[in-house]
């Protein structure tokens, strides 16, 4: 059956699949971190549908909610109806948000995914402000849906002004950390006030508090701030795209916690259908001039999907797995650092919480790595290790830039015995790679 599965996908699916391509794997059967593939073996899963599996797949407390509504005879499909399952799943979620957040929050149920969300997200800001332009920064993604992918690099119009966004490793301004987020936002602040500069007064700005298909990227926190601050001054609305770092994936509930704001809308997805498809906006009541039909779309607000997202919810927030990740995460993050004195071909080791990258570069070390920066990424590496690690029964995600950063999103729930193998896995395919 493997062969042939894959063989006929292959055959049949369109070139633009990308996991596929580089997982030739027929999962049949999974289980918190461990998918079981139709030739029997069996992997340690850190991509998690690509940080949507917060309780791992195929968590109790999900399966048992979903049970729970097919068995209860409620109807699967309303549209954007009023519904008990709709009902506990804005109670769960609101009482997951910062509490000034919280206080004057709407939501809009947008879907099924993330990129629609962001769309929406676009939609309400050119509505509220009456502005068409957005700010969105280097190295993001946001979807594949024409707005989404404008801001994420993918197109050619101007209505989106892409900023630097701050990173020590390749830091635009080759000099990282404080100083080079600060020039960072300074270079922000001068695209705005320069009346030259091509960018009309915007609707919004849109960031990922870490970038993630950017090669795991965390804005700093003073950084966050300081565009909280830029674009209060001016009225331009803040959008934090919180599709891959929400439901405590980076050691928060919500990743705009660690610096404290509070955004003008936040983008949700991923991890709030509990690996269901499952997309919210949720913004200041002050944006919402929305009239009745302003936002539509048939599939918003799934059943299912609710009752799972509601479940993961309650189930992150009364287990505490947002501090779990961020221990983790952080222990992980040293281990991996020891790793990385170890070998050349590992330029950088850097995330926050459960959201962690690898970066791969030439091992030929310059001469002096200070006056030299960062050596040249080295996509060849990463996917040398993404497939060792295959052959180890690690499934890891490659992103970046350059596709040079092996990235870890584990389920939440891993457990310590877990990471450990995990990190034993990738050390070993490091290894076998850098030979
Ligand atoms: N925003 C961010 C930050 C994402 O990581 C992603 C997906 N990786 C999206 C938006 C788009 O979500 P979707 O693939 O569900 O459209």
């Amino acid at each position: 059956a493997h062969e042939g599965i894959l063989r006929r996908q292959s055959a049949r699916e369109s070139a633009a699949r990308t996991y596929a391509r580089a997982l030739p794997i027929v999962p049949v059967r999974a289980r918190g971190l461990t998918i079981e593939g139709a030739d029997g073996r069996r992997y340690l899963d850190c991509l998690s549908g690509a940080g949507t599996l917060a309780l791992g797949h195929n968590h109790p407390v999900v399966l048992e909610a979903i049970r729970k509504v097919l068995d209860s005879g409620a109807p699967l499909h309303v549209l954007d109806l009023a519904t008990p399952v709709k009902d506990a799943f804005t109670t769960e979620l609101f009482r997951t948000l910062p509490p000034e957040f919280a206080a004057r929050a709407r939501v809009q149920f947008c879907g099924p995914a993330g990129t629609d969300a962001v769309e929406a997200a676009f939609t309400l800001v050119r509505a509220a402000t009456g502005r068409t332009g957005m700010l969105a920064f280097t190295g993001a993604y946001h979807g594949m849906t024409a707005g989404a992918l404008e801001a994420s690099g993918g197109a050619s119009e101007v209505r989106v002004a892409r900023l630097p966004y701050p990173q020590d490793y390749r830091c635009p301004f080759g000099i990282g950390g404080e100083r080079g987020a600060e020039l960072a936002a300074r270079w922000t602040e001068s695209v705005l006030d320069d009346t030259k500069s091509g960018v009309p007064h915007p609707a919004g700005m849109i960031l990922e508090p870490v970038q993630g298909e950017g090669g795991v990227i965390p804005a700093p926190d003073a950084w966050m701030r300081r565009m909280r601050e830029i674009t209060a001054d001016r009225s331009i609305p803040l959008i934090a795209d919180e599709v891959q770092t929400g439901v405590g994936r980076t050691g928060t509930f919500w990743a705009v916690e660690h610096s404290g704001i509070t955004p003008d809308v936040m983008v949700m997805s991923k991890a709030i259908g509990g690996s269901l498809p499952l997309a919210v906006i949720v913004y200041r009541d002050d944006l919402d001039v929305w009239q009745p039909g302003a936002h539509a779309g048939t599939f918003r607000g799934n059943q299912l999907a609710m009752a799972a997202g509601t479940a993961t919810l309650a189930y992150v927030r009364e287990n505490r797995l947002a501090e779990r990740a961020a221990t983790l995460g952080t222990r992980m993050i040293a281990e991996l650092r020891r790793l990385a004195g170890e070998f050349s071909c590992i330029g950088d080791v850097r995330g926050r919480g459960l959201m962690i990258g690898v970066e791969l570069v030439r091992p030929e070390a310059p001469s002096d790595p200070a006056a030299d920066g960062p050596r040249p990424a080295a996509p060849e590496l990463a996917a040398a290790v993404q497939r060792a690690c295959l052959r180890r029964g690690l499934i890891v995600e490659l992103g970046g830039r350059h596709a040079s950063v092996v990235r870890l999103l584990p389920p939440l729930t891993i457990t310590d015995e877990q990471a450990a193998a995990v990190l034993d896995r990738l050390a070993d395919a490091v290894g076998a790679v850098a030979r």
